[in-house]
C-alpha cells in the first residue's frame, strides 16, 4: 500500500488543488473579459440612457445573482434623482415600492467610492451595494444592487462591478452630452422654447401630414407679436425685456394643450402651431393667448412696480394649395392687419 500521507503525496495534492483554483481562476476572469467586452459594445451602442441602464442592469445579472437593482442619475447637481433602470426578477413591471425613502441612496450618490452593505436588513429593496458612476470626475449617478440570491458579493465579483461602473460612467455620460446638444440644437436659448429651426422643422411635418390625411387634418397656425416693445425695452431696459419674453413662454407654456407647438420666430415674436385645428378652435386659441397675456402682470424688480404687456397676433389655417411660405405669408398678413388696425387684437386670415 502505498503511503498517501507522504510529504510529496500532500504536495502534490496541494498543488493539484491550487491549479483547480486557479483554473476556476481563470475560467472566471475569461467569462468576465467576455462580459465586459460584450458590456462595452452594448453600452456603446446606444444614446438612450434608459437603453443603457436596462443593458447595464443585463449584464450585472450575468454574473451576480441579483434580484433587485435600479440606476440612477443624478438631477440638479445631486438634489434629485432620476431613476433610469429597474429591475426586480419577480415581475416584469418593477416599481419602488410606494413612498420609497431615496434619500439613502442620494447620500451615497455623493460618495467617490464603492458602499457595499453584506449584513443589509432594511427589506428587499434595502441596500446591498451602491456603486457610484463617475466621469471625468463628475457624478453621474448611480447602479444600485438591492438583493441577491446569493450569501454575499465575492471580491472578484466587486472588481467586476468596479470596471463595469466605469464604463456605464461613460456610455450615460456621452449619452448627456448628446441630450445636450441635441436640446441645444432646437431650443431658444433666452425662452428656453423651441426655435426656430425646429418650427420649421415641425412646420413641414405637419403640412405633409394634412396633405396626405386631406380632407380629415387640419392645421392652424398663430404669429404673436409683443406690442411696442421697442418702447418697453427703452423705458424699461433689456433686462428687464428678456424676463418679459421669458413670461410670455411660462405663460403660455402652462395653458397650451401638449399637442400645441410654440416656438420663437425671432425678436418678440412667438409662432403657435395648433393640429387639427377649425376656425372656431383657432379664433378660441387667439383669444385665449391674447387675454392670459394682456391680465398678465410682471414685476420691475428695480422699482417694484407691476406692468403688462399686450400681443397682436394673425392667424390661419392651413388650405390645400399652401406651401409652408404661403402659409406663413397669410398669417404675417392676420398680423399685421392685427397690428395696424389698433393692436391687442387677432385677426384670422
Ligand atoms: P410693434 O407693436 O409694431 O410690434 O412694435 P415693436 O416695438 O414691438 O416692434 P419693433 O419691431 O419696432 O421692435 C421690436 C423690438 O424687440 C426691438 C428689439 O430691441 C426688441 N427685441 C428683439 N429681440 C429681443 C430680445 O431678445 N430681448 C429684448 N429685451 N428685446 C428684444
Ligand atoms: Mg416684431
Ligand atoms: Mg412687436
Amino acid at each position: 500500500m502505498p503511503d498517501r500521507n507522504s510529504p510529496s503525496d500532500r504536495i502534490v495534492e496541494q498543488l493539484q488543488e491550487e491549479i483547480r483554483s486557479l483554473e476556476t481562476r481563470l475560467e472566471e476572469v475569461h467569462l468576465y473579459t467576455h462580459v465586459l467586452l460584450e458590456i462595452a459594445r452594448a453600452l456603446n451602442a446606444s444614446l438612450d440612457t434608459r437603453v443603457i441602464a436596462s443593458n447595464i442592469i443585463s449584464a450585472i445579472s450575468a454574473l451576480v445573482a441579483v434580484e433587485k437593482a435600479s440606476v440612477c442619475l443624478c438631477v440638479d447637481l445631486g438634489k434629485s434623482i432620476e431613476v433610469i433602470g429597474l429591475f426586480d426578477s419577480a415581475t416584469p413591471y418593477p416599481k419602488f415600492p410606494p413612498n420609497y425613502d431615496f434619500s439613502s441612496i442620494r447620500k451615497i450618490m455623493g460618495e467617490e467610492k464603492t458602499v457595499y452593505y453584506p449584513q443589509h436588513d432594511e427589506g428587499p429593496w434595502g441596500l446591498v451595494c451602491c456603486l457610484p458612476l463617475l466621469s471625468a470626475q463628475r457624478k453621474i449617478g448611480c447602479i444600485n444592487i438591492h438583493s441577491i440570491r446569493q450569501p454575499e458579493i465575492t471580491q472578484s465579483q466587486m472588481e467586476f462591478l468596479e470596471t463595469l461602473a466605469g464604463y456605464a460612467a461613460s456610455a450615460l455620460h456621452n449619452a448627456l452630452l448628446y441630450a445636450l446638444v441635441q436640446r441645444d440644437s432646437i431650443t431658444d436659448g433666452l425662452t428656453e422654447v423651441y426655435n426656430y429651426r425646429y418650427f420649421q422643422r415641425r412646420l413641414r411635418e405637419q403640412i405633409s401630414l394634412c396633405q396626405r390625411r386631406q380632407p380629415h387634418s387640419s392645421l392652424g397656425l398663430l404669429i404673436l407679436d409683443v406690442d411696442n416693445f421697442k418702447n418697453f425695452n427703452d423705458r424699461y431696459g433689456h433686462q428687464f425685456g428678456d424676463t418679459v419674453l421669458k413670461t410670455v413662454v411660462k405663460v403660455l407654456a402652462t395653458h397650451l394643450r401638449e399637442e400645441d407647438i410654440l416656438a420663437r420666430y425671432g425678436g418678440e415674436e412667438f409662432v403657435l402651431l395648433v393640429p387639427e385645428a377649425t376656425d372656431e378652435t383657432i379664433t378660441t386659441v387667439s383669444e385665449k393667448v391674447r387675454n392670459l397675456i394682456q391680465f398678465t402682470r410682471i414685476e420691475n424688480p428695480d422699482t417694484e412696480e407691476e406692468v403688462s404687456i399686450t400681443v397682436s397676433i394673425g392667424a390661419t389655417l392651413w388650405r390645400l394649395e399652401d406651401t409652408v411660405t404661403s402659409l406663413i405669408a397669410r398669417a404675417d398678413n392676420a398680423l399685421y392687419r392685427a397690428k395696424n388696425t389698433g393692436r391687442n387684437q387677432s385677426v384670422l386670415e
